[in-house]
């Protein structure tokens, strides 16, 4: 009884920044729990490799072709996805930008922008696009992917537009969560530490960073992208029936101290 409700058989699972990080982890663990995933990312050479990786593990995913902050293009995406498969069942919002390291003086209009175009209103317009159809076709499991920095300042490094933007998917989460509920779309988020992907690696050009984050960290460890995936596994599965409108924190300990 409990096993099956992680199992993932015929449901149709959507990543976006699916092609590589957290987001490729996350496609594996969709596919190994049954599902039929499609890596939806900005980079269609990103995403090929995505696929080329899961092919070498067996698995058949599908990709597409898809920028964020363009809300025509998500209700178009949505559109095709649940026409081709006739339903699409779990999204997860995974694409996010994150520039770090420019003290809030000195961002700029752009760069302040563009932070908050992909990893805020991106998750918006995706949310908002795979609901409409789960919202008329029986429901689906949303999750979305915020971070650490939602909920504290990070340090040394400098940045504020991005902690904002990930508060924000935070509050948008429960709010969303909230109106969904009784038509069977749950929404749920999930708040990384720093995790070792192409996102954080500046931290090799930044001496003393690592050990600061390290330092701050009680477990005195990054997280691995499928430490993340797995946690989205589980808000994605019926595994997690009764959860909606949370934010489930994956930080080795970070907020305890
Ligand atoms: P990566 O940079 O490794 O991967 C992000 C993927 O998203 C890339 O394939 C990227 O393509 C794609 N992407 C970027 N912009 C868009 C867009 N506008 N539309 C569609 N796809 C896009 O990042 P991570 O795997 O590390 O991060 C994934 C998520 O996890 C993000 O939301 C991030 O904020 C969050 N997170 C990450 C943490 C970390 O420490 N790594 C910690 C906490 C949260 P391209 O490379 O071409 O830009």
């Amino acid at each position: 009884m409990f096993a099956d409700k992680f199992r993932l058989d015929g449901k149709i699972a959507v990543v976006t920044g699916g092609g590589k990080g957290i987001g490729l982890s996350c496609v594996q663990a969709l596919c190994e729990f049954g599902a039929k995933v499609v890596i939806a990312d900005i980079s269609p050479e990103i995403a090929a490799e995505g696929q080329k990786k899961m092919a070498a593990l067996g698995f058949e995913v599908e990709t597409r072709e898809l920028d964020v902050t363009k809300p025509q293009d998500v209700e178009a995406l949505a559109a095709e996805l649940n026409e081709t498969f006739g339903k699409v069942h779990v999204l997860v919002a995974n694409a996010g930008i994150a520039r770090s390291g420019v003290a809030a003086e000195d961002t700029t209009d752009e760069h302040w922008l563009n932070v908050n175009d992909v990893n805020y209103n991106g998750v918006f317009w995706c949310n908002r696009a795979f609901a409409r159809h789960m919202l008329t076709s029986g429901g689906g499991a949303i999750v979305n992917i915020g971070s650490m920095s939602g909920i504290i300042s990070n340090r040394p490094q400098k940045q504020t537009y991005y902690n904002a933007a990930k508060a924000a998917v935070h509050q948008m989460t429960s709010s969303l969560a909230a109106e969904w509920a009784d038509r069977g779309v749950r929404v749920n988020a999930v708040a990384p530490t720093y995790i070792e992907t192409e996102m954080t690696s500046y931290r090799h050009d930044n001496a003393g960073m690592i050990d600061v984050w390290l330092r701050d960290t009680p477990m005195h460890r990054m997280g691995r992208p499928d430490e993340i995936a797995s946690v989205v596994h589980f808000l994605a599965s019926d595994a997690s029936s009764l959860m909606t409108g949370t934010t489930v924190v994956a930080d080795g300990g970070f907020t305890c101290w």
